[in-house]
């Protein structure tokens, strides 16, 4: 890796990217705490190189609740023989490793949510510096990037790939084209209300192939899920020319063209109007209308209270519920995907 061109920067990574052959490592943020004055904070990372190909990104525990695609990198990181590969996977298990640890979404050392850190900052707390690291260090090196999420402990959403809305018709067939080698039951197309401090939209700004996943949640495994992380990422791989198709005998299934939907916020989330436990009316899946009622908030601890009725606000498919009956106002109780309407 070369020297960093921000000076400030002092995260260091234990391997050489630009090395044939594979290599599991560490980039190594400095990390001065109470009981570990010159200690570091360990981010996992391996490389897989071997002749001429692209350079394709593996990141999974962006969120530390989200587990198919952390397990499935760490798979490949121990599995995959370098002989195999045309080209080169840059793997990274556990992004956020504080909140991996944890097991929680956002990190338990600033409160961050990686998520929403992008492109970071080299001089912020250990959260900026991990997405400062990954967009400034990383990204460069790569032409595509394979963001690999679940629902996490608040949500179960439908197994799916997602891809980030652009006005580049170019960067969106790329995208899609990536999305749909995957595999999964459906793409959608996730602007997260317009945020651009996420991964994949910063990867996107960079010019990477980008696609994201979401795997099912609950804070959970689920094996199906598993299965399809697992065997999704080598469809893509597959479709980058990474692996040969040959001689991994895994091929996109015939017809396995996802349905292509977006989320359209704001309207397409149910939120939680007063405090209580939610009762979904519908299974993920549901095909739903505005004004139909989606489910009922019941006060429990007022049992002479009438329970709160709410009402989808957008005609499609029932694509995410919260995962926790408790709800409080403004909690996201679900969302509504819709047939993606453009603009290409
Ligand atoms: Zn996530």
């Amino acid at each position: 890796m070369t020297a960093s061109p921000n000076s400030r920067r002092t995260a260091f990574c234990t391997i050489d990217l630009d090395k044939p052959g594979k290599q599991i490592g560490w980039i190594m943020l400095p990390h001065s705490t109470h009981d570990d004055a010159w200690g570091v904070t360990r981010i996992p990372i391996a490389v897989i190189s071997n002749g001429k190909g692209p350079t394709v990104i593996l990141e999974g525990g962006n969120h530390g609740d989200e587990y198919e695609g952390p397990i499935a990198i760490c798979d490949l990181a121990r599995e995959l023989d370098p002989g195999t590969v045309q080209g080169r996977l840059i793997l990274m298990p556990a992004n956020n490793v504080h909140a991996v640890v944890a097991g929680t979404r956002t990190s338990p050392v600033d409160g961050l949510n990686l998520n929403r850190t992008f492109p970071g900052d080299a001089l912020g707390s250990i959260t900026q510096q991990i997405s400062d690291f990954v967009a400034n260090e990383i990204f460069p090196c790569g032409n595509a990037f394979l963001d690999l999420h679940s629902g996490g402990s608040s949500l179960d959403l439908l197994p799916s790939t997602v891809i980030e809305p652009t006005a580049d018709s170019e960067l969106h067939r790329r995208n899609l084209g990536a999305a749909q080698a995957f595999g999964a039951p459906f793409t959608v197309v996730i602007g997260n209300y317009g945020d651009m401090r996420t991964a994949t939209a910063t990867a996107c700004a960079a010019g990477l192939t980008t696609v994201g996943t979401e795997l099912g949640g609950g804070g959970s495994v689920r094996r199906e899920n598993l299965e399809l992380c697992r065997s999704g990422i080598r469809r893509v791989l597959i479709h980058f020319g990474l692996l040969a198709d040959d001689e991994n005998g895994l091929q996109p299934p015939p017809g396995s063209a996802s349905s292509l939907l977006e989320i359209p916020a704001p309207r397409a989330f149910v939120y939680a109007t007063t405090d209580g436990i939610f009762e979904p009316y519908h299974p993920n899946g549901q095909i739903v209308h505005a004004g139909d009622a989606a489910g009922r908030i019941h006060p429990i601890w007022e049992p002479a209270q009438e329970p709160v009725t709410l009402y989808y606000r957008s005609d499609g498919i029932l694509y995410g519920r919260r995962h926790p009956g408790r709800v409080r106002p403004g909690n996201c109780c679900l969302v509504v995907a819709s047939p993606y309407t453009g603009p290409f």
